[in-house]
């Protein structure tokens, strides 16, 4: 490995958070880069070597040999083994990864990354594991530290986040399944925005969309039963599944509502996303079909910044959807909103938080704000004023702060790649109000079955304790002519998994 400029010389010498961010990164990127296993080590290289015996954890020592900028050659190596119940590949990238992490920290001195070498999107599921082979909350926060070199502070957080979680997950059996639908339109294109969302078309478009969405829909609905599934939650999300007009989204929410709510469903959630999306008639009809859970997500409460990121909406009217939302009896309300803006500052979170706690929704996500690659603001990041990480963090201490001070806890978490300042997203409620989907959707324990644009279907493997996965088209085109090979793929892989429906007697 050899760096590109002299070490003293690196962008990140001054900053501690931004050399801990680098270390971590390079310990994953050069994993990436050079996964197979050396025998010999060569100058400028790094290589691992493997101790392999069948039904054993691994061995795995990991040597380092760089060349200065002023040509003299250095080595390094460190050697680590498997643990508890971890898989046989899983362990050996774990142990490349923590023993490149501990040798570059050492050789150049840099400090502590807070997530170390946690960088998957989904670190609860690590705590899931550990708690599963039988070790006590402080054991977990320990082997966090030792195993995944996370800091105290994140490997406590996730940990408590995972207990609290535990009696959720155990609500769920091989028979329990939840449900995705997706609505893949919006009004306008917000600027971070890089999800498959399309601008809600004309008449004919919707039209096109809704016959191959009722095909879908139906098919699943079919598998449900043939399988005798208990539906736990639904989810209509999207793209602003409330930019449907009134007639399509009465209907698309009716056929929901007959197709899975049952007896075992405890959550029926909407994302109406945007004010400008909704009306008299949708709240209604969310009403009638027995929604318990609807999320409203302003991202912010400045007026210039949802200029900025291209809503057409105000303040006041992200304020009037939610107490109309209250006064139509939904019993959970969740906010989403975005740290780290264009041209927002602490002063400007400060306020958010301030309007956003006042209205006491009963869940709040706070979503740090991720460069996502074919996103307007990653495509054109020159013209816009993005905060330092150093101030997105104090912006997250803040709002963490304002959240926990009026009652709402962690429940669950979930990291992206894009993210600056070793970041995450956290989703924190009100004891009784935690989303069954946003826990089952991030620790993968449950079967979810996806309808709609972009939708994924998960189908988990419990023999193998493995997830599998089929995805429905991103682009419209595709999906409304290719709708019948997206159901036979649904249908395939759940009968791959659970086998053929047994026939009624
Ligand atoms: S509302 Fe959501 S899906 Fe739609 S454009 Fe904005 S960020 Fe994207």
């Amino acid at each position: 490995m050899e760096l590109p400029v002299p070490v003293e010389k690196l962008p990140y010498r001054k900053s501690p958070e931004k050399q801990a961010e680098l270390i971590s990164n390079a310990a994953y990127d050069i994993l990436e880069l050079k996964i197979e296993n050396f025998t010999e080590s060569v100058p400028g290289e790094t290589t691992s070597s493997l101790t392999e015996r069948p039904g054993e954890l691994p061995v795995v020592r990991t040597m380092v040999h760089y060349i200065a900028a002023d040509g003299s050659s250095h080595g390094m190596e460190r050697t680590d083994r498997g643990r508890g119940s971890e898989r046989f590949e899983a362990g050996k990238h774990r142990l490349i990864k923590l023993n490149l992490y501990h040798l570059l920290r050492q050789e150049f001195g840099f400090p502590e990354a807070p997530w170390g070498i946690l960088h998957g999107v989904r670190p609860t599921k690590i705590v899931h594991r550990l708690l599963n082979d039988g070790l006590g909350r402080d054991e977990v926060v320990e082997r966090l530290r030792t195993d995944y070199a996370a800091s105290w502070e994140k490997a406590t957080v996730i940990t408590d986040m995972a207990i609290r979680q535990r009696p959720f997950l155990a609500k769920s059996d091989r028979q329990t399944v939840s449900i995705y639908v997706g609505i893949p339109f919006c009004l306008t294109r917000c600027l971070y925005c890089s999800f498959p969302a399309h601008i809600l078309p004309g008449k004919k478009g919707i039209e096109r969309f809704m016959a191959a969405f009722r095909k879908d829909l139906l098919a699943a609905r079919d598998l449900v039963q043939a399988y005798g599934f208990k539906v736990q939650s639904v989810y209509v999300g999207g793209g602003t599944p409330t930019s449907l007009p009134d007639d399509y989204f009465s209907e698309m929410l009716q056929l929901v509502k007959e197709s899975f709510c049952c007896e075992h469903t405890v959550e029926f959630t909407v994302e109406a996303g945007r004010p400008d999306s909704m009306s008299e008639v949708k709240l209604a009809a969310m009403q009638q079909c027995g929604v318990t859970r609807v999320s409203c997500n302003p991202q912010t409460m400045q007026q210039r910044t949802l200029k900025r990121i291209g809503r057409n909406h105000t303040v006041e009217s992200v304020s009037e959807m939610f107490h109309s939302l209250r006064r139509a009896g939904i019993p959970e309300i969740n906010m989403d909103l975005i740290i780290g803006l264009p041209g927002e500052g602490v002063e400007d979170v400060r306020d958010t938080m301030e309007q956003i706690t006042a209205l006491a929704p009963d869940d709040i996500t706070l979503h740090s704000l991720a460069l996502k690659r074919g996103s307007r603001l990653k495509m054109n990041l020159a013209d816009y004023e993005l905060p330092e990480d150093d101030t997105c963090r104090e912006m997250f201490a803040v709002a963490m702060d304002y959240v926990t001070k009026s009652g709402l806890k962690p429940y669950y978490l979930y990291r992206q790649g894009y993210m600056s300042g070793q970041m995450e997203n956290v989703g924190c409620s009100r004891d009784g109000a935690e989303s069954m989907y946003n826990i089952q959707i991030m620790e993968e324990q449950q079967t979810i079955l996806g309808i709609g644009g972009a939708a994924t279907t998960k189908v988990v493997d419990f023999r193998e304790n493995r997830l599998k996965s089929v995805f429905n088209a991103k682009d419209l085109v595709t999906y409304e002519r290719d709708i019948d090979v997206y159901i036979e793929k649904r249908r395939a892989l759940l009968e791959e998994i659970y086998g053929k429906p047994q026939p009624e007697i």
